[in-house]
């Protein structure tokens, strides 16, 4: 127990939460809080226009992320004057913002064409840096070298979609790449020193949910600094849609107490060096097949799980034991 008495005498994140927030870990690291504007600059994905697969993942209507101000037809400019002035009447004391290259799969072209929507985006002048979200299979080593080049002069956080550790999962919801190449990415883009994060969904279709909690010890040993989980959320119109309606058995659907307790367990075991941003997903209503948590805004949902956290003293890593395929018990 002593490694753990160590953390819980003061945590590694320096900061009383109980993990390791994003928003205080940015804070610290860049002074103060932006905000993300959100760009759709209309790419597509290898598994969505044939190079690789059709159809795209089993799950994913990108409408139900993207923000009504987000439309590939506007330009890139545009995109962010409109999403800043949205900003603006929501969240008054932001000043500074990032642009989120959101939508699909943004790395998945050449680097000139990559480098004019950058390049566009970074000349706004309320913009201090990037946030890309993308897949590992849409970086090589002419976009890595580039971004780690782009990450010289400006913030820049790049954000892969890994979804799960299993290749059995990726391949059935038509991900079109493996783990290995997952690893691969990942430890591309970290031996540039690019601040590297990664996605994960929980409750996809086949997995247990021991399956999904050994998944805590693998991302542990990832080279990545951030991590966004969500649970799966059956969205209106996908295959996923129709999949579950016709084997329900096949999924781990959590309640919100299985969620919460799922999550804590997981976050326990998580290597507390490791940020997290992101513990749930929340698609507009109007877009999901079926609600389960009732109304629960983002905010509120990190509110529940810190105080949980609280009521049972417990914190991230609590559980995490740095020695190769160890973790600690209790
Ligand atoms: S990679 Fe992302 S955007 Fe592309 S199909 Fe899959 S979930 Fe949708």
């Amino acid at each position: 127990m002593e490694a753990a008495n160590k953390i819980s005498a003061g945590y590694p994140w320096e900061h009383e939460r109980r993990f390791n927030a994003f928003p205080d870990n940015f804070r610290k690291i860049h002074g103060t809080r932006m905000q993300k504007v959100s760009i759709d600059a209309g790419f597509t994905c290898p598994n969505r226009d044939g190079s690789k697969g059709t159809g795209g993942c089993t799950y994913c209507n990108n409408k139900a992320f993207n923000p009504s101000y987000c439309l590939p037809s506007k330009p890139v400019t545009l995109q962010i004057e409109e999403g800043i002035e949205f900003h603006k009447k929501r969240y008054r004391k932001t000043g500074s913002y990032l642009a989120y290259f959101q939508a699909y799969s943004n790395t998945f072209a050449s680097v000139d064409t990559l480098a004019g929507l950058y390049y566009e985006a970074l000349s706004h002048p309320e913009i201090k840096g990037l946030v890309i979200g993308t897949r590992p299979d849409c970086v090589n080593d002419e976009i890595l070298d580039f971004l780690k080049d782009l990450s010289e002069r400006c913030i820049l956080l790049l954000e892969f979609g890994i979804e799960s550790c299993y290749d059995k999962t990726l391949s059935r919801i038509n991900r079109g790449h493996s783990f290995r190449d997952a690893v691969a990415a990942l430890e591309a883009s970290a031996s540039r020193g690019l601040d590297t994060g990664a996605h994960f969904i929980f409750g996809l279709p086949g997995e247990t949910r021991k399956e999904m909690l050994y998944e805590a010890d693998i991302i542990s040993g990832l080279p990545l600094k951030r991590v966004k989980f969500h649970q799966l959320q059956i969205i209106r119109g996908t295959r996923m849609e129709e999949e579950f309606n016709n084997n329900p058995a096949d999924f781990e659907i959590f309640t919100w107490d299985d969620y919460l307790d799922f999550i804590i367990k997981f976050i326990e075991r998580l290597n507390p060096a490791i940020v997290i941003e992101r513990f749930t997903g929340e698609a507009p209503p109007r877009y999901l097949s079926r609600e389960v948590w009732g109304k629960k805004r983002t905010d509120q949902i990190v509110g529940l799980i810190e105080k949980r956290m609280e009521e049972l003293d417990t914190w991230q890593g609590r559980c995490f034991d740095p020695l190769p395929g160890g973790v600690r018990g209790g």
